[in-house]
């Protein structure tokens, strides 16, 4: 009989994974062969938009990950299921034709996946036991409740009893080891398991153009090892990140997005490292750290709160937004607007450079995220969904928590000249990505149309805005039936 961890899109790593954790002490006790598998379906991975970059970084992931397996004598096998619907029955019958007793995994919180984890549960039936683990966060989804009893959804306490969770229990941050290796008497009879072919990364056509896969990969080097360099290096920086995280052109946030996103490195493991750097305190409060240390982990508790936020409003990750207002509002069409906003053409120079650098980077920085997303649904007035959907389509760091609950519309309307000169007070941001404006001195570049001569700005072959924002923030008080702060 052999043990098994599935491993899912969200856990891709061997280091402190706790499914794979538990298996592995199950696997030695039983002295029973320990198996990784996990299970590739297109049909999936199309129906949430994921992007090429991220298909991309997934399957080199797998790469790495089947090698590190390999060393400790544990096979990771390739599963493929062309359908959604299929996915369970692909597992199960793996399950049986190989005899496991035991499969773990971790849990993924959004309702598709926890109806797929209800589904397999009643087809592994008696034969197989079937241990799900809370892996993702540091404070387990579901647990952190308001006085009355209801799940915590407003960030400020939340972020309070996070804090002082984890200040009186620091264990919560300590990591758990990579699984045992088998022995080489359990998997004697398992070498075609060993050959197992990882899926195939997505065709070069797939990329906007043929150097982008290059480029993309350099940039997001995938696995663990990558990602907890790029910590290391973070960590020599973290003290400027409270003044500096706004501001784009610094690039001085972690970056390490879409090792969260795809579970390459763990909350745990970044939050063990900033104890460590935090004189081995887990007092993360503003009191008991400093101010770029209290700042990022502010940041990471926002992801933790955003998958207990997927976990208790189903809804949310069922195309709707989690103030059900929203689902009331007449959005309008405006072709030209969503093609412009797409090619980072809408002329208004600070969502233009976001936009810009979505493409070329298939990443984005968060004041852009908050200032391009705001453009769309508050000016164009362009269903939100809409963008969130084509975040997914490019991003390499797509979240499905992260991304619904940062695209949830609110009644802050982000003006990108005010947002441009209070964020990027240089222009250095826009001027990389929006090489047409990179001679504009002083404040036009913030403005251009606005604040050239008409033949200046006509010289600089740069569209000129496609909405007034004035104008379009009136209209969205009206269709919102709300007023607007301003950002
Ligand atoms: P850092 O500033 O170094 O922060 C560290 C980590 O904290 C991040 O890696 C991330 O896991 C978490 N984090 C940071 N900011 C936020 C936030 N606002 N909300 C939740 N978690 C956060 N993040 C994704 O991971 N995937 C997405 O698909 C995604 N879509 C977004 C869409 C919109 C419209 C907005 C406004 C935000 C979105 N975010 C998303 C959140 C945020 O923009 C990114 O997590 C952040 O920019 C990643 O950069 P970093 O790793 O350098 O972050």
């Amino acid at each position: 009989q052999k043990v098994v961890h599935w491993f899912r899109s969200k856990d891709l790593r061997i280091q402190d994974n706790i499914g794979l954790h538990h298996a592995s002490d199950l696997a030695q006790s039983s002295k029973k062969p320990l198996i990784g598998i996990y299970l590739h379906c297109p049909e999936e991975l199309s129906w949430h938009g994921t992007s090429p970059a991220r298909v991309d970084f997934i399957c080199e992931g797998l790469k790495i990950m089947q090698d590190e397996l390999k060393d400790l004598n544990i096979p990771l096998v390739f599963l493929q299921a062309d359908k959604r619907s299929d996915i369970v029955s692909t597992v199960t019958k793996f399950l049986r034709d190989n005899d496991v007793s035991h499969v773990f995994a971790n849990y993924e919180y959004e309702v598709d996946e926890l109806r797929r984890d209800i589904k397999f549960l009643k087809e592994v039936g008696d034969k197989t036991q079937l241990s799900l683990h809370h892996d993702q966060t540091v404070v387990e989804p579901g647990t952190m409740l308001t006085s009355g009893g209801k799940p915590m959804k407003v960030f400020t306490p939340y972020h309070k009893t996070w804090l002082s969770i984890v200040k009186d229990d620091p264990s919560l941050l300590d990591t758990v080891p990579p699984p045992s290796k088998n022995p080489s008497s359990t998997t004697k009879d398992l070498s075609s398991l060993f050959s197992s072919q990882p899926p195939s990364p997505p065709e070069d056509k797939q990329f906007p153009s043929t150097s982008d896969r290059t480029r993309i990969r350099n940039l997001w080097p995938a696995g663990h090892a990558a990602a907890t360099k790029r910590m290391q290096s973070f960590l020599t920086h973290i003290s400027t990140y409270a003044s500096t995280r706004s501001q784009p052109a610094h690039d001085s946030t972690s970056r390490l997005s879409p090792y969260f996103s795809a579970g390459m490195y763990s909350a745990r493991s970044a939050l063990s490292a900033v104890r460590a750097h935090n004189s081995q305190s887990a007092d993360f409060s503003e009191s008991g750290s400093s101010a770029g240390v209290y700042s990022w982990v502010r940041e990471v508790v926002f992801r933790e709160l955003y998958r207990q936020t997927t976990l208790t409003t189903p809804h949310t990750s069922m195309n709707l937004p989690q103030n059900l207002k929203f689902e009331f509002v007449q959005w309008e069409e405006d072709g030209k607007g969503w093609e412009k906003w797409i090619e980072g053409r809408t002329g208004e120079p600070f969502v233009d450079a976001g936009m810009r650098q979505l493409r070329a980077e298939a990443w984005m920085h968060n004041r852009l995220r908050m200032n391009v997303s705001s453009y769309l649904y508050c000016n164009l007035l362009i269903d939100y969904r809409r963008g969130e959907r084509y975040f997914a389509e490019t991003l390499v760091d797509w979240d499905l928590s992260n991304n619904t609950q940062g695209w949830e519309p609110s009644y802050t309307v982000f003006n990108p000249v005010s947002q441009a000169e209070r964020n990027d007070p240089g222009g250095e941001y826009i001027r990389k990505w929006v090489p047409e404006l990179k001679d504009v001195q002083g404040k036009a570049i913030f403005a251009p149309f606005a604040r050239l001569s008409k033949e200046e700005f006509e010289k600089l072959e740069y569209p000129k805005p496609h909405v007034d924002w004035k104008e379009t923030k009136q209209r969205a008080i009206e269709r919102f039936k709300s007023d607007m702060r301003d950002a």
